[in-house]
C-alpha cells in the first residue's frame, strides 16, 4: 500500500487535545506535528527578536500578529522533514492566516488535505486547562485528576519533570476562550465550505478519539 501524502490541520479550541493527538499521529502516520504555540515559547525562552515581539501577547492569552506568525511556520514547513506531510496544531488561528497558508501551500503544490475539528465543550476546557501538566522533556501532558503521571510531578515516558504553562492560569484562559470563538472559531465555517472539515467529537477516551481520526485519515482520497 503507497504512503499517502496528508497535509493535516487540527482545529480545535485551547485544551481540546489537539497537541496530545498530534503526537499520536505523528507516531503513526510518520509525518512533523508543527506547533506554532511550541514555536512561539521556544523564541520566547530563547530570547530571540521574535520571542521578544510575541512575548505580551501569549502572556495575555492573545494572538500574536498573522505576519510574524507566517513568517515562522512557513520557514518551519519549508524543512525537508515536511515533503511528505505535516500535522499543524494550533495553526491557522484566524481567517486571516487561514487564507494566506491556502496561498503558501498553492505556491508549493501541497494544498490541505484533511482538517479534523475537535470539539469540546468551553466547561471542560477550563477544568482540563487549570490541571494540565507538561512535560519539559518530551512535550507530553498529562492532567493532574484526569490523567495523573504515575510519580507525582515526573513524566511517564522520560522522567521529564512536568511543569505548568504560564497561561493555563484561569484568568488567561477566560481570554484565550474567548479569542478562540470570537477569531478562529470562523474557520469551522471556512473549511467545511472547503469541504476538507472533519469533526470529531473531543469527549471521551484519548484512544477512542484517535481510533476516530485514524479512520478518517486511512478513507482520505490520496493526493
Ligand atoms: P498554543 O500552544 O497553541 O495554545 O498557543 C499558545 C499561544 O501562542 C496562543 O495563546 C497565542 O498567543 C500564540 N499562538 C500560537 N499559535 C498562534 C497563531 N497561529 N496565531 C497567533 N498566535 C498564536
Amino acid at each position: 500500500m503507497g504512503k499517502k501524502k496528508m497535509n493535516l490541520v487540527l482545529l480545535g479550541p485551547p485544551g481540546a487535545g489537539k497537541g496530545t493527538q498530534a503526537k499520536m499521529l505523528v507516531e503513526k502516520y510518520g509525518i512533523p506535528q508543527i506547533s506554532t504555540g511550541d514555536i512561539l515559547r521556544g523564541e520566547i525562552a530563547a530570547k530571540t527578536e521574535l520571542g521578544l515581539k510575541a512575548q505580551s501577547f501569549v502572556q495575555s492569552g492573545g494572538l500574536v500578529p498573522d505576519q510574524l506568525v507566517l513568517t515562522m511556520l512557513l520557514q518551519r514547513l519549508d524543512k525537508s522533514d515536511c515533503q511528505n506531510g505535516f500535522i499543524l496544531d494550533g495553526f491557522p488561528r484566524t481567517v486571516g492566516q487561514a487564507e494566506s497558508l491556502a496561498t503558501a501551500l498553492l505556491e508549493r503544490k501541497a494544498p490541505l488535505t484533511g482538517v479534523l475539528c475537535v470539539k469540546v465543550p468551553d466547561e471542560a476546557l477550563l477544568d482540563r486547562l487549570t490541571g494540565r501538566r507538561i512535560c519539559k522533556g518530551c512535550g507530553v501532558s498529562f492532567h493532574i485528576s484526569f490523567s495523573p503521571p504515575k510519580k507525582d510531578g515526573i513524566c511517564d515516558h522520560c522522567n521529564g519533570e512536568l511543569y505548568q504553562r504560564k497561561d493555563d492560569s484561569q484568568e488567561v484562559i477566560v481570554n484565550r476562550l474567548q479569542v478562540y470563538h470570537q477569531q478562529t472559531s470562523p474557520l469551522i465555517e471556512f473549511y467545511s465550505k472547503k469541504k476538507i472539515l472533519y469533526p470529531i467529537d473531543g469527549i471521551g477516551k484519548i484512544e477512542v478519539i484517535f481510533t476516530q481520526m485514524c479512520d478518517i485519515l486511512d478513507n482520505l482520497d490520496a493526493h
